[in-house]
């Protein structure tokens, strides 16, 4: 990210969530800027078997107390959208979910009027999406099916830390926006206080899905060098703080890791492994608020403006030009 190649070794890692794998899996820290990242990177060809099958398939926790759950706490996100919503003068704003997973945002977005459309590299969550009648197309930020400058907002949650290539899929952001157009983002933040108390245990490591630990400064310094300005930034996060330090305190007893290790428990256990869990997330919630009260939530919200072109300085970092070029 710096242009500097000297690095520490930080964490040896297992995959604590889901068990996909006995490897053990190194975090590195760059000994210029402090980036973390996962190093060696698997091969994309081997990325697929880390992500269990269930991961995308929300669909059946829509229904129920779950479901009533996953709304009330998909509210900040929607409320993180409005405002940059605000900014497009126009009764109708054209939006893209990169990563849109399951499409619950989306849905209530389109509720509202706004003309917006998910893009995923999961056939499964597009169909999870199309169930609330929400379009998506199969593609990916290296080839997204679209025109240049045809939106208003593009959206990216939980996404930059999950691919090989940053530089990139920020770069296709700033083709498919319109002129101001504003770029959405969220990511973990590797500058949370559950990461300096907890440090390897902080389920925002999540290897070898993580590919990239990000700070405020990491996310800021590649918007800046691909065309954006910060406009917001927001540390907490309903849906995501503190259910991050109850899975990263008990990650057997995290709702989906337990769907995904065993799909077939009797639903009574089920409800006992979820209410302890949920249990659990409401006593992380006070210290979830703190922690993003001094801006070291466990997540990061960026909302930033796609800058003209003439205003881009160009890439004056260190030896080497940024990835991706
Ligand atoms: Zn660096």
């Amino acid at each position: 990210m710096c242009g500097v190649y000297l690095v520490n070794p930080k964490h040896q890692l297992p995959d604590r969530l889901y068990h996909t794998t006995e490897e053990m899996f190194t975090v590195i820290e760059c000994r210029g800027c402090g980036l973390m990242r996962l190093d060696p990177r698997p091969k994309d060809a081997d990325m697929p078997k880390y992500y269990p099958d269930r991961y995308w398939a929300y669909g059946a926790t829509r229904h129920g107390p779950a479901g009533f759950y996953r709304r009330f706490v998909l509210r900040d996100h929607a409320r993180f959208v409005k405002k940059a919503l605000k900014s497009v003068d126009a009764p109708s704003v054209a939006i893209l979910d990169v990563g849109c997973g399951a499409g619950d945002l989306l849905a209530s977005l389109r509720k509202q009027g706004h003309s917006a459309i998910g893009m995923d590299v999961s056939h499964s969550a597009l169909r999870s999406a199309k169930e609330l009648d929400v379009p998506g197309v199969h593609g990916s930020y290296r080839q997204a099916p679209f025109q240049d400058q045809i939106f208003d907002v593009v959206m990216m949650f939980h996404v930059l830390e999950h691919i090989p290539d940053p530089d990139a899929a920020i770069a296709g952001a700033r083709k498919l926006l319109k002129p101001n157009g504003r770029l959405l983002i969220q990511v973990p933040n590797a500058d949370c206080m559950q990461y300096t108390i907890l440090g390897r245990k902080w389920m925002g490591l999540d290897v070898p899905r993580h590919l990239y630990d990000y700070r405020r400064q990491d996310i800021e310094n590649l918007l800046a060098r691909n065309g954006f300005a910060i406009v917001r930034r927001k540390y907490f996060s309903w849906r995501d703080n503190a259910p991050c330090l109850a899975t990263s305190v008990a990650p057997w007893l995290d709702p989906m890791s337990r769907r995904v290790r065993q799909p077939n428990r009797n639903k009574l256990l089920r409800l006992i492994g979820d209410s302890m869990y949920f249990g659990l997330t409401m006593a992380c919630w006070p210290f979830a608020l703190f922690e993003s009260m001094l801006r070291r939530g466990a997540t990061l919200m960026v909302d930033a403006e796609k800058l003209p072109q003439e205003a881009v300085a160009k890439w004056t970092g260190g030896g080497m030009p940024p990835l991706g070029q």
